[in-house]
C-alpha cells in the first residue's frame, strides 16, 4: 500500500541534505564542543555554523540564539525566565486561549507561583482579539505571548501589532513560532520580537532539538543550570549532531518561503474546496486566508474524528484529529472550543497538514478517501439518522 503522509504539524522526516550534513558528527567529529583539543574545536565550529544559519533565518545576531532540547523547553524557559527575572516589579503574564500546552501548562504553574496570567480570547476564526489584548497589556506585564501560528487551525497571527502594544507598556514579547518556521517570513528585528521559540522537527530537522531567540538587550533567568555550555544560559553538553541538522534544516526551509507557500496555497485550497463541496455538513475550521499554507482543519457532523482518523489509517493516510498532543485523550481541542465549536462538532474535526514533499494527486486520493468514509460513517451513524429523520 502506497501511504500518505498528511501530519507534517506533528512531526517531519528528516531529510536526505539534513541527514547527510549530521552524519559526520556522530563517529569522525564527536568532540565536546566545550574541549579546547582540535576534536573540541571541530565540534565548536559546527555548532557555531548552526547557530550563524538559525540567526540568519531570523535576521537576528548569532549571540541572540540559543540552543535547546525542544520547543516546549524554548516555551518554558521564555515565560518562567522572563517571570522570575522581572517578577518584583511585574506580576503578569498575558497570553492567548490557543497556545500549545508548552505555553497553556507553564501559564497555570506560574498561577500557583501567584502570577497571574490574563488568557486573551480569539474569534470565530482563531484570531486574537486586538482590544482585549490591549486592554489585557497593563504596566504589570512582565510578558506578552502569542504564538505566531496555530498548531491545529493554522491561523496565522497579527504579532507585529502585537509586540508594539506589549512595547508601548514595558512589557516584553515572546513567540511561539514552532509551527511558522519555513512558512511565515520571519524579521525579529523587523517585528519587534523579544524571545521566539523554535523545533527543528517541525522543518526537517531531528526531534528533540530547538532552540531560543533572545534578543540581546533582553535579559531572562535560566532554567537548567550545570555547566558553562551556550553562554552560561543554558547547560547540558550540546546535541551536536541535531543542531547540525537544525542549522542546516533552517537554512533550506527559509530559502524560498515564496515557491514553497504558493505550492502549498493551491494544494490547501483545492482540497479545502472538494471536501466542503463533496462533503455535506462539513465546515473549516480557522481563517481561509490568515492560515498556514500547508494546513488544512474541518469539522464532519455526525461522526467522530477518532473513527475518521483511524479509517484513514486503514487506508494508509495518516491525519490528526487535533494537535498530535492531545489526540489519544477524549477532551475536545481547547482551540476549537475556543474558537466557539460546540462540542459535538468540535468532536468530529480532521486536521491534514501537508508540506512540499506532498503531490496534487496526493491530495484527490485523500478527499477520494474521505468522501467514502463520511458516506459509510454516517450511514451507520445513528445519530445521523435521528436528525434526518
Ligand atoms: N508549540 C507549538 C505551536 C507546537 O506545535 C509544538 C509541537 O507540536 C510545540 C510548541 C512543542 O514543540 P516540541 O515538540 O519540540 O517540544
Amino acid at each position: 500500500m502506497n501511504r500518505i503522509y498528511m501530519d507534517n504539524a506533528a512531526t517531519t522526516r528528516v531529510t536526505e541534505p539534513v541527514f547527510e550534513a549530521m552524519k559526520p558528527y556522530f563517529c569522525e567529529k564527536f568532540g565536546n564542543p566545550m574541549s579546547v583539543h582540535s576534536f573540541g574545536r571541530e565540534s565548536r565550529r559546527a555548532v557555531e555554523e548552526a547557530r550563524r544559519q538559525v540567526a540568519a533565518a531570523l535576521n537576528a545576531d548569532s549571540r541572540e540564539i540559543y540552543f535547546t532540547g525542544c520547543g516546549t523547553e524554548s516555551d518554558n524557559w521564555a515565560l518562567r525566565g522572563a517571570a522570575y527575572a522581572r517578577g518584583n516589579t511585574r506580576r503578569t503574564l498575558v497570553t492567548t486561549t490557543i497556545e500549545h500546552h508548552a505555553i497553556l501548562h507553564t501559564a497555570e504553574q506560574l498561577e500557583k507561583e501567584d502570577f497571574k496570567v490574563v488568557y486573551v480570547p480569539v474569534d470565530e476564526f482563531g484570531i486574537v482579539k486586538l482590544d482585549e489584548m490591549e486592554k489585557a497589556i497593563t504596566e504589570d506585564v512582565f510578558l506578552v505571548s502569542v504564538m505566531t501560528a496555530n498548531n491545529e487551525i493554522g491561523t496565522i497571527q497579527p504579532i507585529e501589532e502585537i509586540a508594539r502594544m506589549a512595547h508601548a507598556k514595558g512589557a516584553l514579547f515572546h513567540t511561539d513560532a514552532v509551527q511558522a518556521i519555513g512558512s511565515v517570513k520571519i524579521d525579529v528585528k523587523a517585528m519587534g520580537i523579544d524571545l521566539l521559540s523554535l523545533s527543528g522537527h517541525k522543518f526537517h530537522a531531528p526531534k528533540g532539538v530547538g532552540a531560543l531567540y533572545m534578543k540581546n538587550s533582553v535579559h531572562i533567568e535560566r532554567l537548567i543550570r550545570g555547566g558553562a555550555q551556550e553562554r552560561t544560559q543554558r547547560a547540558g553538553t550540546e546535541n551536536l549532531a541535531s543542531i547540525v541538522g537544525l542549522g542546516k534544516a533552517i537554512e533550506l526551509a527559509t530559502a524560498d518561503i515564496d515557491a514553497h507557500n504558493a505550492k502549498l496555497i493551491e494544494m490547501r485550497d483545492h482540497m479545502i474546496s472538494e471536501i466542503l463541496t463533496r462533503i455535506p455538513e462539513t465546515r473549516l475550521n480557522g481563517d481561509a486566508t490568515r492560515r498556514l499554507p500547508g494546513n488544512v482543519n474541518v469539522s464532519v457532523r455526525y461522526i467522530e474524528g477518532e473513527s475518521l482518523l483511524l479509517s484513514l489509517d486503514l487506508k494508509g493516510i495518516a491525519a490528526s484529529s487535533g494537535s498530535a498532543c492531545t489526540s489519544g485523550a477524549l477532551d475536545p481541542s481547547h482551540v476549537l472550543l475556543a474558537i466557539g465549536l460546540p462540542h459535538e462538532i468540535a468532536h468530529g474535526s480532521l486536521r491534514l497538514t501537508m508540506n512540499e514533499e506532498n503531490t496534487m494527486e496526493e491530495v484527490d486520493t485523500v478527499v477520494e478517501a474521505l468522501v467514502e468514509i463520511v458516506k459509510r460513517l454516517r450511514a451507520m451513524s445513528p445519530l445521523y439518522h435521528a436528525e434526518k429523520q
